[in-house]
């Protein structure tokens, strides 16, 4: 499985990464919440298997995680972070807070968090031109954004700052949220063609196609319009199957095997659901109800389909 990772450069930006990207939301506050000596052991078992891709965020709080796995290597992977900053004093605190907690000279990438529309991003020029002055210094390489809407991607095609673009891609179009995956695909082909790299976040749906794990990461993978697939790991048993799917190689039946083990529940995030009902009537185990406008789960009865995620519009409930 070692240092056999197919490598390739990220758009126009120069930046080189292998094809798999490690994804740190899954280990992060945000989901399972793990400890950050236990997190970095896992991204360092990836690193030892050749993966040299890392991606993180102000919000996911895992930059402990990450300095764990890198501060003893000579070779440092290639690191992205995003921030939600809007203006420049945030977004400074928020570069300062990356390189100084993951004990960095330089950031590889920096990503505006989640764009929403153009409007969106231009009321960020605070952090905007903050982050135009770290790449001025040459302490950030390539500036981005990431997305889950169509309209997100459209600061990407008026601002030539925007190097490099996280999209929410998966075989299903989950969590794309404004267009289906037929609408947005191609609006990601003509960035690709214009030279900005591209990588997918959410290949496995949130976990929701973690049935069928090497058919939906294949899927993603042979999307010409994907350099790079950032895939969600909290396992060394995930990371050795995800490295054996990516070096085009079979899964050893014990990994399959304790990769499967990697427990998984249905998270709700209350403080987002809007009490539509939606989810509700389309769980055919009877495992959900509303009480007082909001869903509640009956974990006795949910067998993790993760069909009702699908129904959510505004993407709160995930198997993880
Ligand atoms: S995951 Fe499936 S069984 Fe569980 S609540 Fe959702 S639809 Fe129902
Ligand atoms: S579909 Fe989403 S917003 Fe609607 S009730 Fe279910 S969890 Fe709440």
């Amino acid at each position: 499985m070692r240092n056999e990772m197919k490598r390739v450069l990220l758009g126009n930006s120069g930046i080189e990464v292998t094809e798999l990207c490690f994804g740190t939301l899954t280990m992060s506050c945000l989901q399972t919440d793990m400890p950050s000596a236990e997190g970095g052991r896992i991204i360092a078992h990836a690193l030892e298997l050749g993966v040299d891709f890392i991606d993180t965020a102000q919000a996911y709080r895992t930059y402990e995680h990450v300095a764990a796995a890198i501060k003893r290597r000579k070779n440092k992977p290639v690191i992205a972070t995003k921030s939600h900053a809007r203006t420049y004093e945030e977004m400074n605190k928020a570069v300062e807070q990356a390189l100084e907690i993951m004990g960095l000279d330089r950031l590889d990438i920096f990503l505006f968090h989640l764009t929403r529309s153009e409007e969106d991003y231009l009321d960020r020029r605070g952090a905007i031109d903050c982050l135009l002055e770290y790449k001025q210094k040459g302490l950030i390489r390539a500036l981005g954004l990431s997305t889950h809407t169509l309209e997100g991607l459209k600061p990407a095609f008026n601002h030539t700052e925007i190097e490099i673009v996280l999209a929410c891609i998966n075989s299903k179009g989950l969590g794309i949220n404004d267009a289906s995956l037929d609408q947005f695909l191609p609006a990601l082909r003509k960035l690709h063609a214009q030279g900005k790299g591209v990588y997918a976040m959410k290949p496995l749906g949130g976990g929701h196609l973690f049935h069928d794990v090497a058919p939906s990461l294949n899927f993603v993978r042979r999307l010409d319009t994907v350099d790079v697939l950032a895939v969600g790991m909290k396992s060394v048993a995930e990371v050795e199957m995800n490295v054996c799917i990516f070096n085009d190689q079979p899964v050893p039946a014990q990994v399959q095997e304790r990769a499967k083990q990697v427990s998984k529940q249905l998270k709700i995030y209350t403080h987002i659901c809007q009490g539509c009902g939606s989810c509700v009537a389309h769980c055919d185990q009877g495992a959900l109800s509303l009480q007082d406008e909001k869903v509640v789960v009956d974990q006795s009865k949910c067998i993790l389909c993760g069909y009702c995620a699908e129904e959510c519009p505004v993407f709160c409930i995930r198997v993880i």
